[in-house]
């Protein structure tokens, strides 16, 4: 199976279908269906979609843990909340977008690739 593509029309596209699927249900969003954070561009999953589109594109597996360890591995190692033994107090705290709805963005983004995850690790979707 081939990697997601990632250039910037794929990564638009893909963009564009995780606003669709995750905004809709985030704490973050507002009464009016916007996004409430003070600012949007410190959403944990846009304001590194690219690195999270590649960390899931280069697992083939149906098994969460193995997306969770290439996030981790890929795009958590660079982020600055996480403390170098790996501890998160964001992710603690289920304030991390890409943390809290994970399951969903590695579904809508192996929906795209063709890849299902295991049974019971798929969510409803919107
Ligand atoms: S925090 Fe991110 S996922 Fe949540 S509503 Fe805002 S842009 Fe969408
Ligand atoms: S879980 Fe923590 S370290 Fe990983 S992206 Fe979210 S805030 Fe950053």
């Amino acid at each position: 199976m081939g990697r997601l593509a990632e250039s910037k029309e794929s990564l638009a596209m893909l963009e564009e279908l995780l606003r669709r699927r995750i905004c809709g249900v985030c704490v973050d969003r507002n009464t009016e269906g916007g996004c409430g954070l003070s600012n949007p561009d410190e959403c944990g999953l846009f304001n590194r979609f690219p690195k999270i589109v590649a960390a899931v594109s280069r697992v083939e597996s149906e098994k969460l843990e193995d997306y969770v360890a290439a996030i981790r591995e890929d795009v958590c190692e660079g982020c600055a909340n996480q403390m170098l033994d790996g501890y998160c107090r964001v992710r603690e705290e289920v304030r991390c977008v890409l943390d809290r709805y994970l399951v969903l963005i590695v579904s809508a983004l192996e929906e795209v690739r063709g890849t299902r995850l295991q049974h019971g690790m798929v969510l409803g979707r919107p």
